[in-house]
């Protein structure tokens, strides 16, 4: 496992602006210097922001998410943004240095003329990786918008990464869905999950595989895979502005999901068939040297 936390240009400017800033108001008393010796020494806190669609408030059925340009997406999208801006905003607030807000659904759903300030938004296909520039200088991830695997009895629109073939995924024989890939990727680099967002599935997921340390905002409780009880967003802002203040201050005790390598890994998927596209389930196993090809699996 690599060390995180380099240095940074940023850091730097960011340190000069702190000295002139005491300097100008003549350090006028210990307190102040002390505070600054703390500040200058802490590494910058970077966020990495891996956003899916599903998980946002307000969606529960595929029409919101499967089909690019449909009506009812591109309100899904806007419904998204403003999940993102509630995270967004918390982390600000808890003076987080820099975030970095990355689109991983498959057909991309950001809004542009809805990013909240403070962030920098990825979006775009292809593109290097799934995570482009997630590395072990990153300080934490977020999972946001996320949803529980494929074969959750109450995950709203639950799946691994392909819903239609309904893969499933296990890795040293323990199923694993989107959650716990991205945790490993980014857990490669020694980065901790330190929040994840979803239905209330999603939550209990997320807890499951990272520990109680992780933060859990759920915006939904699922009934079925395609309906659900959907909190107001007033509400679902207001807790997802809150668990990312909260996530920001236990960092310290999330741990980064990783998983041993070679890996053991097993694939499950349906294949659709002759003229009445009878499905029958492949099973595909192997080992996996690399978690950054955890993916190609
Ligand atoms: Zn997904």
């Amino acid at each position: 496992m690599k060390n995180k936390k380099n240095g940074s240009r940023s850091m730097g400017v960011r340190r000069t602006m702190r000295r002139r800033f005491f300097l100008g108001h003549g350090l006028c008393c210990l307190m102040a210097l002390t505070c600054f010796t703390s500040q200058a020494a802490a590494a910058p806190v970077r966020i990495y922001i891996l956003t899916d669609l599903e998980g946002a408030s307000g969606v529960y059925k595929f029409d919101q998410t499967r089909e690019p340009g449909h009506p009812l997406g591109e309100t899904a999208k806007e419904y998204l943004m403003g999940d993102i801006a509630a995270v967004v905003k918390g982390l600000r607030d808890a003076h987080v240095d820099e975030i970095v807000v990355v689109d991983g659904h498959g057909s991309q759903a950001f809004v542009p003329h809805l990013m909240a300030p403070g962030a920098v938004y990825i979006t775009g296909k292809p593109r290097p990786g799934l995570m482009p520039g997630l590395d072990a200088s990153f300080t934490g991830l977020i999972q946001l918008g996320a949803h529980a695997m494929m074969g959750t009895p109450d995950g709203v629109l639950c799946h691994t990464q392909s819903s239609r073939p309904e893969n499933r995924y296990w890795y040293n024989g323990v199923e694993s869905g989107e959650l716990a890939q991205v945790a490993a990727i980014a857990g490669h680099y020694g980065v901790p999950t330190i929040m994840a967002t979803g239905d209330e599935a999603t939550c209990r997921e997320a807890t499951t595989f990272f520990g109680p340390h992780c933060v859990t905002v759920p915006v939904k409780r699922g009934l079925a895979r395609e309906a659900a009880a959907l909190y107001p967003f007033e509400e679902t802002r207001q807790a997802l502005y809150e668990g990312a203040r909260r996530a920001v201050a236990a960092i310290k005790l999330c741990r980064p999901y990783t998983l041993a390598v070679p890996i053991q890994a097993r694939k499950e998927y349906l294949v659709f068939e002759g003229p009445e596209k009878k499905s029958r389930r492949i099973t595909k196993e192997g080992t996996i040297d690399d978690v950054l090809k955890l993916f190609e699996f």
